[in-house]
């Protein structure tokens, strides 16, 4: 689906196939020289083809198209790399770029999985299995992109460039200033078009997904969750006629959605405050409470597939992480007949 949202602006939906979010949008700018275009679909044939067809239709010459990528996750990167020409750029941003380069970043999940109290034997199936979306990954050109954009290469490899706040990116009449709006992932980036008060938002803000906050394996130096408050603070001070988000439709008043967001994180928050608040003695792993809370997912906790349940606990922890440093919940490892566990507990004033 193609809708010509402004003068040289698309918003191309894609089908996200097997996935509950069903769709995801990429844009594409045209311009006099240079095209671009922002988030790139999922690497799956059915998206593939909307993609190609779409450009085709739009009359997008891929040698001059480049890709900006708000954040690395496979419905925004997945076909960058396999569309972007040998003249293409690539944008992406530092902390993800980093994060992943990191080659045995999936098997640091195991002992996260299991201190945390993810059942062993489906933690095992599932760390098994590496996904897709790490194969698609140029790892090594993501390193040298790194290191080219802290000073410590200059000879850049392939066609990743890292961005970071402040930076520009011109295409025709648009001058897009880059946002760093840290939060959903770690170096999240959205585009802000001052002139034309238009937000290309990615993830940070959507109209009707409450965008997940995650905690993963690795990042146990971050607090996702106060990230992005702050990032929503960063947004809902800028003036904005129309959001392009990463999904759905475009939309305005984005300070009203700015609040709703942050309602929807404070009801979590009460929700496992009461799951600790009757386990005050024993305490419980954060596995335990992710199945105590609500998710908007229309299962039963039994139901959930291993996959919805390893990120349910990572937002979890993305919470807990935002309590604790707000000193209303503690942790302690504790030893079980299994190994060491994490436990957490309600920091009650008394
Ligand atoms: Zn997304």
């Amino acid at each position: 689906m193609i809708e010509k949202v402004l003068p040289g602006i698309f918003r191309i939906e894609l089908p996200l196939p097997d996935l509950s979010l069903q769709s995801v949008n990429a844009y594409l700018l045209k311009g006099k020289e240079r095209n671009l275009i922002i988030d790139s679909g999922i690497d799956k044939q059915e998206c593939r083809k909307a993609l190609i067809d779409a450009l085709r239709e739009l009359d997008a010459n891929l040698e001059k198209t480049d890709f900006f990528i708000t954040h690395l996750h496979e419905d925004h990167f997945g076909l960058a790399p396999e569309l972007a020409s040998n003249s293409s750029t690539i944008y992406i941003n530092a902390p993800e770029a980093a994060f992943w380069g990191v080659h045995d970043r999936w098997a640091e999940g195991f002992r996260h999985g299991e201190k945390n109290g993810f059942p062993r034997e489906e933690l095992d199936k599932f760390i098994r299995k590496t996904p897709d979306f790490l194969k698609i990954l140029p790892l090594e050109e993501m390193k040298n992109a790194v290191e080219v954009y802290r000073g410590k290469s200059s000879s850049r490899e392939g066609r990743l460039q890292i961005v970071g706040d402040g930076e520009s990116i011109n295409v025709g009449e648009y001058s897009l200033k880059c946002l760093a709006t840290p939060g959903h992932s770690s170096g999240h980036l959205c585009l802000y078009e001052p002139g034309k008060k238009l937000l290309f938002s990615g993830d940070h803000i959507l109209e009707t997904i409450t965008p997940a906050i995650f905690l993963w394996p690795g990042e146990e130096n971050r607090n996702p969750l106060n990230e992005f408050f702050e990032s929503l603070e960063k947004v809902n001070a800028l003036e904005v006629e129309l959001v392009l988000p990463g999904h759905r439709r475009t939309f305005q008043e984005h300070r009203g959605r700015v609040s709703e967001l942050k309602n929807h994180h404070f009801h979590r928050e009460h929700e496992i405050a009461a799951v600790l608040e009757s386990n005050v003695k024993s305490g419980k792993t954060a596995y335990e409470i992710a199945s105590g809370v609500s998710w908007h997912i229309p299962l039963p906790w039994e139901e959930f597939t291993t996959e919805l349940k390893w990120m349910a606990l990572a937002e979890t922890l993305a919470h807990l992480k935002y309590m604790q440093d707000q000193k209303k919940v503690t942790s302690k490892l504790l030893k079980d007949k299994n190994g060491e566990k994490e436990y957490y507990f309600l920091l009650t004033e008394s």
